[in-house]
């Protein structure tokens, strides 16, 4: 049987519907995040494609603005179609906007999460730490720490919360997020691209997943077929759904226009 890879997050609406359909032809899972209102709409229209494809909605930390406090309540009028938000969370690095205003917006947004019982798909970029206290004071139960590269200490805490990192393809050469592989205990790794995005070089998609799994496979000294089925636990784990059972080429509607 072909293996089932999970990509836990991508941002598939930025790929064109040529590239689309092909990752629907393949075996992937697709956990799509969105960055704002347009790509929250269109992440929920492609899961119509595909029981494969599981959609989030969110606005993402480096996409917040005056704006903001309108397009989260817009946000929640689709709430009822989604499970959980993503990719939403604190950027110290890169975000636009104060820290105190990104802080107020994210909890705005977990609030929400936890008022629907939303499941969190986070971006996190130094301010890791921040994050998963705020989460945890908020009591959520279910969340991803994306491309974590955060202390390596904080990963016995997301074990013990039940909480899921995922690992990048650019963990071949990222010194920090190599670090986390080696220290990561199995029962919370997940996989993704983050693609469509470049990073040094490197054109992150789902389809470098199959090659992230034999490095990871490498990494934790255990085969390819036993971490491909942990991973699967695991994304079933954190969407409280059974993946495995999911079928192939379960496209709902091959006519879908993109
Ligand atoms: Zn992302």
């Amino acid at each position: 049987m072909t293996p089932l890879y999970i990509d836990a997050h991508c941002h598939l609406h930025s790929f064109n519907d040529e590239r689309i359909h092909y990752f629907l032809s393949q075996n992937f899972f697709i956990i799509a995040v969105s960055e704002d209102l347009n790509s929250s709409i269109r992440s929920i229209e492609l899961s119509k494609l595909s029981s494969r494809i599981y959609p989030c909605i969110g606005i993402h930390p480096w996409e917040f603005s005056e704006e903001t406090e309108r397009e989260i309540n817009r946000l929640s009028n689709l709430i009822n179609e989604i499970s959980c938000l993503g990719e939403i969370g604190l950027d110290y690095r890169y975000g636009k906007v104060s820290k105190e205003k990104q802080i107020c917006f994210f909890k705005k947004l977990i609030r929400l999460a936890v008022e629907y019982d939303l499941k969190l798909n986070l971006h996190a970029l130094d301010s890791w730490r921040d994050v998963f206290n705020m989460i945890v004071r908020f009591d959520i139960k279910k969340a991803i720490f994306h491309w974590y590269s955060g202390p390596i200490d904080l990963l016995k805490d997301f074990e013990s919360k039940g909480y899921f990192i995922t690992i990048n393809p650019c963990v071949r050469f990222q010194k920090k997020h190599s670090k986390v592989l080696q220290h990561s205990p199995l029962s919370i790794i997940l996989t993704e691209s983050d693609g469509p995005y470049e990073y040094k070089g490197v054109s992150l998609e789902p389809n470098l997943i199959p090659e992230l799994i034999n490095y990871i496979s490498d990494v934790k000294e255990i085969s390819r077929r036993d971490l491909l089925r942990i991973i699967v636990r695991n994304v079933s784990k954190f969407l409280d759904m059974d993946i495995s059972k999911l079928k192939s080429q379960n496209i709902k509607n091959r006519s879908y226009k993109l």
